[in-house]
């Protein structure tokens, strides 16, 4: 039987061409085979590079630990030789100008870039839906959504046309999609990952993580591109970890809280019905399962829908026909700014924008602005009083699977609602991973592991167990 090298996971890849460097080409290959032929379905690029030099490139590179194996990145993220469109209007021809650090790490380890992913404009959203370009499909359901905002690198990854991707997540952008395609999505630690070079949406909130098809690829993306930055101030100053390091150790003796907050009506009752499996499976490894409660979660969207637009509307405001790309044609100079911005912006960010500028004005600052830091405040002590009894938190990552595209996008708030579970780790900063946790009706369902801040080897220790052990009896 002959395997498709685009297949494999990063780890068999670097396996493989730790022998056979040459094969790299027949990767390469490999991939744009697989693009060609269905990324006109999933449509979850938006740029690819050229195909020879990428070739070239990848060659050049077998003797770094990551052999010339390309990623994908969301399109919000600066890479040379690339757009970096933010799947909007108004940036639709802008070029990067430098390489985001993740990219520079990535790029020094020896992976080039294979492409560009699709995203909801600004990673506003959770279907992928609210990009100005393309709507990108669910590789394993192409009626429905891929999830979001980053539904291209998940989707990427998950029809195997890339072998890892990079998404960002503000509000579950990373995890959100995985759980809906059926791969992993590491959101680390608010200021492991360095965000510079990612366009802000929420600064207090965004972080890159990786996109992966196995927790061990996650792991080792980690070691690359979780290091300290000058160039980004809230970056975190600690040693080096290796998180594949210990990665096999297991979770014996571990104790993993299941929120009861978690399992409400909202949930779909086959996912209920999945979470009893996950509890046998952690219970089967060693670890004991703790019922907790994480009383403020009820908050969480409201809390971040304030916070998160409030930070937009300030970080969009640079985008002022007079900087970066799209200028609207105009009469006089006081129409610059008005009608570049409402040109070049699609509706989703303009209700940010306006709920932003809103909460933060004079008059209801306190009311919305200064609430939201205070119920922020409280979620966060919600994880902090749980994590001194519990290692782990553990959760499904959406309260359903993957929904039907356009059942949502005339319906903002049902749309927001399908953020629940996973915001409130942004507001905390906390890392969190979204892992395959079965199946229902040929939909992937994900499981959240969360832990306290810098705890991602235990994360990965447990996703590693939970992935080789899980059996998804009823599926
Ligand atoms: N669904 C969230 C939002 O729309 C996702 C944001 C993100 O993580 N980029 O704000």
């Amino acid at each position: 039987m002959t395997i498709n090298l685009n297949e494999l996971t990063l780890h068999e890849l670097i396996n493989l061409l730790d022998k056979e460097p040459e094969r790299v080409e027949e990767l390469i290959d490999s991939l744009y085979g697989r693009i060609e032929e269905f990324d006109g379905d999933v449509q979850a690029y938006l740029e690819t590079a050229d195909k020879e030099s990428l070739i070239e490139e990848a060659k050049e590179n077998s003797e770094k630990p990551l052999k010339g194996i390309p990623g994908a990145i969301k399109d919000n993220i600066q890479t040379l030789g690339f757009k970096t469109t933010c799947a909007s209007r108004f940036l639709k021809d802008y070029d990067s100008v430098y390489d985001a650090t993740v990219v520079k790490h990535l790029k020094e380890a020896g992976s080039p870039v294979l492409g560009k992913a699709n995203l909801d404009e600004f990673a506003m959203g959770s279907s992928t839906e609210n990009s100005y370009f393309q709507t990108t499909r669910n590789p394993n359901d192409l009626t429905r959504v891929p999830g979001g905002s980053s539904g291209g690198s998940a989707a990427a990854v998950a029809a195997d046309e890339a072998i890892y991707a990079l998404g960002s997540d503000t509000g579950g952008s990373v995890r959100h999609p995985a759980a809906f395609c059926g791969v992993v999505g590491l959101k680390p630690t608010y200021g492991l990952v360095s965000r510079y070079g990612l366009t802000a949406f929420a600064s207090s909130l965004d972080q890159i993580g990786p996109i992966t098809k196995d927790v061990y690829d996650a792991a080792l993306l980690l070691n690359i591109i979780g290091k300290h930055d000058e160039m980004d101030s809230t970056s975190a100053v600690r040693p080096a970890v290796d998180y594949t390091e210990g990665i096999d150790e297991g979770v014996e003796g571990l104790k993993v809280g299941f929120p009861e907050e978690y399992f409400g009506d909202e949930l779909d009752s086959r996912i209920q019905k999945k979470a009893k499996r996950w509890k046998e499976t952690f219970e089967g490894l060693g670890a004991e399962i703790v019922e907790i409660s994480l009383p403020h979660t009820e908050y969480a969207i409201a809390t971040y829908y304030l916070i998160s637009s409030s930070e937009a509307s300030a970080n969009l405001a640079r985008f002022d026909g007079v900087r970066y790309t799209s200028r609207a044609e105009i009469d006089s100079i006081d129409e610059l700014f008005s009608r570049s911005r409402d040109e070049g912006f699609g509706s989703e960010v303009k209700r940010r924008i306006f709920l932003g500028t809103y909460a933060l004005s004079a008059g209801y600052y306190d009311e919305y602005y200064g609430k939201a830091q205070k119920a922020r405040r409280l979620i966060k002590g919600d994880f902090d009083s749980a994590f001194e009894d519990i290692d782990l938190i553990a959760a499904p990552t959406s309260p359903t699977p993957a929904f039907k595209i356009g059942e949502k996008i005339e319906d903002p708030l049902e749309m927001y609602l399908s953020d629940i579970f996973i915001v409130p780790i942004n507001l905390a900063g906390i890392p969190a991973m979204s892992i395959p946790a079965g199946e229902v009706e040929g939909l992937p369902v994900g499981m959240q592991l969360m832990g306290s801040s810098l705890s991602e080897n235990i994360i990965l220790r447990a996703g590693y167990a939970f992935e080789k052990s899980f059996i998804d009896s009823d599926s």
